[in-house]
């Protein structure tokens, strides 16, 4: 697998790539179904390749909602192989995402294990907030504690980059392979969505119940059309959280500090407490760092919140007004309401 993927490469047939790989989600074993180039079919394997790759380590991170569909698809596709599903764990997850990984053990029995290390202690330990150019954070705390996981006798590791995804994958080692289901199966946005309802394991919705009170508010009589949206469409658009992720991540948006501090206020405290404290122990006269260049967020949220909610209500309006003009969810993507993750291993 080329590590640049590109959006356009994968545009031809993903319909029908992503029909049959549904299907094949839902048949028993699905060996008659399309394989893909980095998976020859079981059948056509030569026994050599069989047994290399069954004596390899097969490993699937899951930290969202395409990474979890991954995991479904390739289990379903190939079943005889020894996965490994694992998470990535800073300790500073959302706790409804605790709660789903939980209910993903449950529903599917994958044995997830978890890695990683505590960013918080991270953060202290650097006396730095994590940022867009100090990326710590990933890399410590989820890609280093990976790298460890993954050995040193090589592996295969499935990542969860959909095929409407216009960014670059992972780049290969003579340690790890990466293979993208995926974008091998033509599964855009729309297809993970329906992959993870079918199993009643969607994502954490992060409900915004302001949002949608002033959406309804503000469209008055075309207020119907939000019942017109397919439920996944209106799971992205009042959610008050794009991606899961870290409760602090500095690529949040502002109006998802508005949501944090409005449905986690312990943990909206804990990230303002960050930003006037929590870096300074140290260095008492250093530098302040904010989440947000911008701002401290608990000056920001607190004095605006109101038009916060107001920017973001009339934004969502737009996407529904497009959405009914122009069909505008044949291509989610092109909304900055898709966008669902900061990385492949944050919350993918
Ligand atoms: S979610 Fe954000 S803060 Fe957390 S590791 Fe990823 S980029 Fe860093």
């Amino acid at each position: 697998m080329n590590s640049a993927i590109r959006r356009n490469h994968y545009r031809g047939g993903a319909g029908g790539r992503q029909k049959a790989a549904l299907a094949r989600l839902h048949s028993a074993g699905g060996a008659k179904s399309r394989r893909t180039a980095s998976l020859p079919r079981a059948g056509a394997r030569s026994r050599p390749l069989q047994g290399t790759l069954s004596r390899m380590r097969h490993i699937i991170p899951i930290s969202g909602k395409d990474s979890l569909a991954t995991a479904l698809l390739q289990t379903a596709r190939d079943p005889a192989l020894p996965y490994e599903y694992v998470f990535c764990d800073t300790g500073t997850e959302l706790p409804e995402t605790y709660d789903w990984l939980k209910r993903v053990q449950e529903v599917t029995g994958f044995q997830i294990q978890r890695v990683g290390r505590s960013l918080e202690a991270l953060i202290q330990h650097y006396d730095i907030l994590p940022s867009h150019g100090r990326r710590f954070c990933t890399k410590e705390a989820k890609i280093q504690p990976l790298e460890k996981f993954y050995g040193k006798t090589g592996c295969m590791v499935y990542y969860g980059l959909r095929a409407d995804e216009n960014r670059v994958g992972v780049r290969p080692s003579d340690l790890w392979t990466p293979v993208y289901p995926l974008v091998d199966m033509g599964i855009d946005l729309r297809g993970v969505w329906v992959i993870l309802n079918r199993k009643d394991l969607l994502p954490p919705s992060y409900f915004w119940p302001s949002l949608y009170y002033r959406v309804l508010e503000l469209m008055g009589s075309r207020a119907h059309l939000i019942e017109e949206l397919e439920q996944w469409e209106q799971r992205m658009l009042f959610a008050g959280r794009t991606r899961s992720n870290c409760y602090f991540c500095f690529y949040q948006r502002v109006y998802e500090f508005a949501w944090l501090a409005e449905t986690h206020p312990d943990l909206f405290a804990k990230l303002c407490w960050f930003e006037r404290f929590g870096t300074r122990r140290r260095r008492p006269d250093s530098q302040i760092f904010t989440w947000n260049a911008r701002f401290f967020a608990d000056d920001k949220i607190g004095n605006e919140r109101r038009r916060i909610v107001d920017t973001r209500a009339r934004q969502v309006i737009q996407t529904i007004n497009n959405r009914f003009n122009r069909g505008l969810f044949d291509d989610p993507c092109d909304t900055e309401i898709a966008l669902t993750s900061c990385g492949l291993l944050c919350g993918k």
